[in-house]
């Protein structure tokens, strides 16, 4: 929680200091109102999801009358827990399945953070005694599954990757048929996020998931967001959830951005649950997504 609280430490500075502050003034008149509208809005909670919160905490501070520091943090820290939650279960399904490897399909825009996620996924499954191959689908740059291999390397788990150019679809499956062969536990694959036109990128991940189904189920489809591109990556990723059966979105870049209001604001506009939060370049530098101690470390 520590760690946590020192990687978010610009998000709780302004979203749970800021509204902690702005609250505790003796008198909430509009003026405050905007203002705690405007912060919220600032760290990219979303127009609808804020609305809802101020409307909230102008009817409890209402009805609260005076209020004494523990009194707010207590009510933020149950306003925000309820803006957070979600009816979905946020723990990665990557249980091995009789002889069948669980197998993860990681997709998002370039630059967003999948080549880093799957690194450090293998890293977290590894270290609780699983088997895994990395899947190298991403073939359009050969930069790309270079920098996978040497995350495999790092993670000590094998990979798979075709020359480059090659059918992403076909990488994809040798990937999956690989892993059945060696018998590992779980298979994350790597896919490209080239999102020039919908149609292609639909195409594309499509067929990528058609080739591995011939060997069984997707167990979890994974979106990758940048958590600092705001509203307008918000926009670009629900294309991702219209062209695949996203299960959960894992957001990249919550170290060092203030704008930590953004869970909210994608859960709501993708009705995806936010399973995993990336907070660093390094291997450890990824938590699986909790309410309870989020809103902790937001409010310090
Ligand atoms: P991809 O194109 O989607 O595969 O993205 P990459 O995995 O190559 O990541 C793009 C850049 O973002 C790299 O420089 C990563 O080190 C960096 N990155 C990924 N995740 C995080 C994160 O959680 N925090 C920070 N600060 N950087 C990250």
């Amino acid at each position: 929680l520590v760690r946590l609280r020192a990687k978010l430490s610009r998000s709780q500075n302004v979203l749970g200091r800021g509204l902690l502050t702005l609250l505790s003034r003796d008198h909430l008149d509009e003026d405050a109102w905007e203002e705690v509208e405007e912060l919220l809005i600032s760290a990219d909670v979303g127009l609808e999801p804020t609305g809802r919160i101020v409307e909230r905490l102008r009817e409890r501070t209402r009805v609260l009358g005076t209020r004494t520091p523990e009194q707010l943090r207590v009510l933020l820290s149950e306003e925000l827990t309820e803006a957070l939650s979600v009816d979905a279960e946020r723990s990665l399904n990557v249980r091995r399945d009789g002889d069948r490897p669980s197998v993860v399909l990681v997709v998002g825009v370039n630059g967003a953070g999948k080549t880093t996620t799957c690194g450090k996924i293998a890293r977290v499954l590894i270290a609780d005694g699983n088997r895994v191959l990395l899947g190298a689908a991403d073939t359009f740059r050969a930069a790309a599954a270079d920098q996978l291999e040497t995350w495999a390397q790092r993670v000590g788990s094998e990979v798979v990757r075709g020359p480059e150019g090659a059918d992403p679809a076909s990488v994809a499956f040798d990937s999956v048929k690989r892993g059945i062969e060696a018998g590992v536990d779980a298979v994350l694959v790597d896919t490209a996020g080239r999102l020039q036109n919908k149609a292609g990128l639909m195409d594309e991940l499509g067929k990528v998931k058609r080739v591995i189904e011939k060997h069984g189920p997707v167990d979890e489809t994974l979106l990758v967001l940048d958590a600092t591109t705001g509203q307008n990556g918000l926009e670009q990723a629900r294309v991702f959830t219209e062209v695949c059966d996203v299960t959960g979105v894992v957001l990249t870049k919550l170290d060092g951005t203030a704008k930590g209001g953004i869970v909210i604001a994608v859960q709501r506009r993708l009705n995806v649950p936010v399973k995993l939060i990336g907070l660093g370049e390094g291997p450890d530098d990824l938590a699986p997504f909790d309410v309870t101690q989020f809103v902790d470390a937001l409010l310090g």
